[in-house]
């Protein structure tokens, strides 16, 4: 989400704040106007009366505002920010009274609207919903702004979500409750399907919550993307209540519609930008979860796989091998007089020397799923999955060429004058039975006969098979 990524300053610029992402809210915001000027000296013009229009605009708005809530719940409880958990209650709050709204419109479910709504109910619903929107946002600028108190330090448990989620349907259902129990005490402004003059400052009222829920928005210190988008939905809101209750005439009329479109505009741009937002996370975490694991299996100084990598090839061929009785072979190399090595050309030399050995390594072996890995130290392992002894023994002794070709200086070897390897094999067809650490013992057994031999060359460990 926006906020939250907008707030962490030492991570990489999120896509989301480039600078056309940034300008794209001020075109948008600035192409509804221009629709709205064009659109306001028709408000008045009468259209077809289509009643199912309200069922079917109203559905698709309370689906939006319920997932763009659903959505900025789960963000608010993982960023741990109230000022998002603010912002999923308007989107429910929104939800709920848009839907007690359609229950109540007359002519939908019934001639007068169910909920024994009166015929200034719906108006003032209608009126409740715009004006409550609004200042939830208020709300959520204001948190925004505020120091996190200790006590949201914690996760926000089900428990408090569920209070919070319970106190805003209560509202919902309390303002239309006072819509339709208390219409007597408010003012009238719906008159034979038109707008009385006190329409006008219920509107007005609105449109003030609108202003100021704006100006909150523009006045923060760091604008993330959502307040960018909220800016515009207030614009966009706007609109919505002047064209569809102070500029045109009454129901089913040109502003009628065009505000409801409007309407629609509101309830979906958080809710495109939430998604969109989400699938750039999504391809950010797939490649950081790559990246992880590539850490956790690759042996940092030389590249190749680490230890951890071979454990779990091997455990892996191990109980493949088990099933099918393949032959698994394995190559354990030392590098030899390594100690001298450092000791005559430093650590850093002898690093380098590390590196060359093992890329060498890599480079030797031909087939996809052979697999070389540093044990540790100086010492190298390499796996080569359905190989037998003879085999085995030939790609050991191509490495011990292959190294030597290196001629990586090293004067203090009794019997060359460049860096050489001993290479212990092993080889067993896989069955029951047989340990997976036999296999490591006796390839360990034969790079001590390879030393014991002279060092530089191959010894092949002979094992039942
Ligand atoms: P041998 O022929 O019997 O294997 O003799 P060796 O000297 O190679 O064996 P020994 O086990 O006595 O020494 C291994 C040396 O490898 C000791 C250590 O300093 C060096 N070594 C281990 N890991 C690293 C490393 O990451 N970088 C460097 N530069 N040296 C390392
Ligand atoms: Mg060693
Ligand atoms: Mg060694």
């Amino acid at each position: 989400m926006s906020e939250r990524i907008d707030e962490q300053a030492d991570s990489p610029r999120p896509h989301s704040t480039n600078r056309y992402a940034r300008l794209l809210p001020w075109a948008v915001a600035l192409l509804s106007i221009l629709v709205f000027l064009i659109a306001a000296p028709f408000a008045k013009t009468p259209l077809p009366q289509v009643p199912a229009f309200i069922p079917v605009y109203e559905s698709a708005l309370i689906l939006n505002d319920l997932i763009t809530s659903v959505l900025l719940f789960g963000q608010c409880v993982i960023a741990r920010s109230r000022a998002l958990g603010a912002l999923a209650c308007a989107y429910l709050y929104t939800s709920a009274i848009a839907l007690l709204h359609m229950l109540s419109f007359p002519g939908l479910f019934s001639p007068t609207g169910l909920l024994n709504a009166g015929p200034q109910s719906t108006a003032w619903i209608y009126m409740f919903w715009h004006a409550g929107f609004p200042c939830f946002v208020i709300a959520y600028a204001l948190l925004k702004d505020k120091k996190q108190p200790r006590a949201m330090n914690g996760t926000i448990g089900a428990g408090r979500l569920m209070l919070v989620v319970g106190a805003v349907l209560c509202l919902a259902a309390g303002m239309a409750g006072l819509a339709i129990a208390g219409e007597s005490l408010l003012p009238e402004v719906i008159q034979n399907n038109h707008y009385s003059p006190a329409m006008r400052w219920v509107a007005g009222t609105t449109w003030g919550f609108c202003l100021l829920a704006f100006a909150v928005l523009y006045r923060q210190r760091h604008r993330s993307t959502i307040d960018l988008w909220l800016m515009v939905v207030m614009c966009v809101w706007i609109c919505d209540v002047a064209l569809s209750a102070v500029f045109n005439g009454g129901r089913y009329d040109l502003g009628f519609y065009v505000g409801r479109f409007y309407g629609m505009c509101a309830a979906s741009f958080v809710l495109l930008l939430l998604l969109v937002e989400n699938t750039f996370l999504h391809s950010r975490l797939a490649a950081a979860l790559d990246e992880l694991k590539r850490l956790a299996t690759t042996d940092p100084l030389t590249g190749v796989a680490n230890r951890r990598a071979f454990d779990a090839a091997l455990a892996a061929h191990w109980q493949r091998g088990v099933h099918d009785r393949s032959t698994l072979s394995l190559l354990m190399i030392d590098i030899d007089f390594f100690k001298r090595f450092n000791d005559r050309y430093g650590h850093v030399e002898g690093d380098r020397c590390l590196v060359l050995v093992a890329e060498c390594l890599a480079r030797t072996v031909r087939r996809g799923n052979d697999l070389v890995a540093r044990y540790g130290g100086e010492e190298f392992v390499v796996l080569l999955p359905e190989t037998d002894t003879v085999a085995a023994a030939h790609v050991g002794q191509r490495m011990c060429d292959a190294v030597l070709e290196l001629a990586i200086p090293h004067g203090d070897l009794p019997h060359m004058p460049h860096v050489s390897i001993s290479v212990g094999v092993a080889s067993r067809v896989i069955e029951t039975g047989v340990e997976m650490t036999d296999l490591t013992k006796a390839a360990d057994h034969a790079l001590y006969l390879a030393k014991a031999a002279g060092r530089g060359r191959v010894d092949i460990a002979l094992m039942d098979q």
